[in-house]
């Protein structure tokens, strides 16, 4: 598989409104607004950082996936995106390699990415998002 970059980071918050004035106001990152993906119950905010970006992450329900991990482990990096050229043959590569996923095929991320996430059991401990734009 070719990986081209670190496509983003994904920090899990309580509370975008909240958690952005870090970001934008004290950082002085650009805030590109917020989109709401209803199929991961989560609403995501962009701010891009040279070539990757920083993504905040939060739930649009109790039971979603972003409220599940802030429960267990509280608000902070919650996974790392690597950009790949071709999202379906990582996944061959993946599965070839015996490599165990949370997604066998990419799902529609935020602004239309193919996205797919790799299980934290088979890389030590990090949630992997592959993504292809
Ligand atoms: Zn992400």
């Amino acid at each position: 598989m070719k990986i081209l970059k670190i496509d983003h980071l994904g920090i899990a918050v309580n509370d975008i409104d909240q958690s952005r004035k870090f970001w934008s106001d004290v950082l002085g990152l650009d805030f590109e607004g917020t989109e709401t993906v209803e199929e991961q119950k989560v609403t995501t905010a962009f701010f891009p950082v040279g070539e990757s970006e920083v993504e905040l992450l939060a739930s649009t329900s109790p039971d979603g996936p972003v409220a599940r991990y802030i429960e267990k482990r509280g608000q902070g990096i919650q996974h790392v995106a690597f950009r790949v050229e071709n999202i379906e043959q990582a996944l061959e590569e993946l599965k070839a390699k015996g490599v165990r996923l949370i997604d066998e095929k990419p799902r529609r991320g935020a602004g239309g990415a193919k996205i797919a996430f790799i299980h934290p059991k088979a890389t030590g401990g990090v949630l992997v998002e592959l993504c292809e734009r």
